[in-house]
């Protein structure tokens, strides 16, 4: 048996990273580039760090500040019509998924035509993109890395995905720096999001040895990390294996997509605005539990990878996991689902509109039911 493993990207790991910016964009010969971000990270004054670097490599640049958390299509067609009139011939994103999945769609129409919901779904950008250079500021999407950019389509009311080899960032610019002023509650979501990548991505249908062997370092990175991090945010030590954690499990989920937990989550945003690391965050160890019946060694394997001590009894250690990841969303103080804002008489339709995601399809339990999810939301209440 054969299988694919592509990685792209050009990443420039650490402490001062950012500073090859202006070698990065002379190696494109770009006179004029798109910087997107969002307001957070305007105020934590990272936009600033980036011009100052752009400026230096006197390339000329046009601000798109308009990234809003889980982006809309309106949000990708507004930047896209901004970047086709001042005719930019690259992107710089700064900031955590949203910015760069916003950037990553505007790059799709660049260079193919139509809008950006016909590009739903794997493989369906032809043209190859212009340089796009990605300067994470969160340790949790791993979009930086990732094939994939996660949009909501405002008037089917779905977060949908575009998952293309051709949208890759070309360039990574990670520096652990630019994850210091994420406030605790992001850095929680946010680590528990790139958690979930990893146990997802380690039990899809679609795993291989090469992901699997990503998807468990990275876990267990992840997870010695990101008490730290959000007990500290200015533990540098925490920060930047939080970083690398999350760039070693975008390789693996990247390649071996994810499952119930991100169906669940994409149908919460879409309908509640839930951002994206909480939504997962308040299913995944009820979902891991759920799906522990279909794959109780690798579920015991993770326990191990990540300190817990397994004993002989399968039925007992395929659920080690799942509590250990209980408690650990407890001690972040991760929201419930009615602390989030979501009523009972929702589960329903949402349980519905979770059974529509193709996100499924690599979710090693097969033949997940509408009564399995409202169970899943019941406990995550
Ligand atoms: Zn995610």
């Amino acid at each position: 048996m054969s299988y694919n493993f592509f990685v792209k990207s050009n990443i420039n790991f650490g402490t001062g990273a950012v500073a090859v910016l202006p070698e990065l964009l002379g190696k494109y010969g770009l006179d004029k580039i798109m910087l997107v971000y969002d307001g957070g990270v305007k105020a934590a004054g990272i936009a600033e760090k980036v011009i100052g670097q752009i400026e230096k490599a006197k390339v000329s640049y046009v601000v798109f500040d308009g990234v809003i958390p889980n982006p809309t299509n309106e949000v990708v067609e507004r930047a896209a019509e901004l970047a086709k009139k001042e005719k930019v011939e690259g992107f710089v994103a700064v900031g955590g998924g949203s910015s760069i999945d916003t950037a990553k769609a505007v790059n799709v129409l660049m260079t193919n035509p139509g809008s950006i919901g016909e590009y739903g779904g794997m493989n369906m950008v032809k043209n190859p993109c212009l340089p796009l250079i990605a300067v994470p500021t969160t340790a949790g999407t791993s979009s930086e890395i990732t094939n994939v950019s996660a949009l909501i389509d405002t008037e089917k009311i779905v977060k949908y995905v575009v998952i293309d080899d051709n949208i890759v960032a070309s360039d990574v610019i990670a520096d652990p720096e630019f994850t210091k002023t994420a406030p605790a509650g992001v850095t929680a979501a946010t680590g528990m999001d790139a958690i979930t990548h990893a146990v997802e991505s380690y039990i899809s249908n679609m795993a291989s040895p090469l992901t699997k062997y990503n998807s468990i370092k990275g876990l267990e990175i992840l997870y010695h990390h990101v008490e730290r991090a959000v007990e500290n945010g200015a533990d540098m030590e925490a920060r930047e294996q939080m970083m690398l954690g999350c760039i070693i499990t975008g390789f693996g989920f990247s390649n071996a997509n994810l499952g119930l937990v991100h169906a669940i989550a994409h149908t919460l945003s879409a309908h509640f605005g839930l951002a994206h690391g909480m939504a997962n965050a308040c299913v995944l160890p009820y979902v891991t539990a759920f799906n522990s019946e279909a794959v109780p060694e690798a579920m015991t394997e993770l326990a191990r990878a990540v300190g817990l001590e397994t004993g002989n009894d399968i039925e007992k250690d395929r659920l080690l996991l799942s509590d250990a990841l209980l408690a650990l969303t407890k001690k972040l103080k991760i929201k419930t689902l009615s602390e989030q804002g979501i009523e009972r008489k929702d589960f329903d339709m949402l349980a519905e509109d979770v059974l529509k995601e193709p996100v499924l399809g690599f979710n090693p339990r097969q033949g997940v039911t509408k009564q399995d999810i409202i169970a899943i939301l019941e406990q995550a209440y």
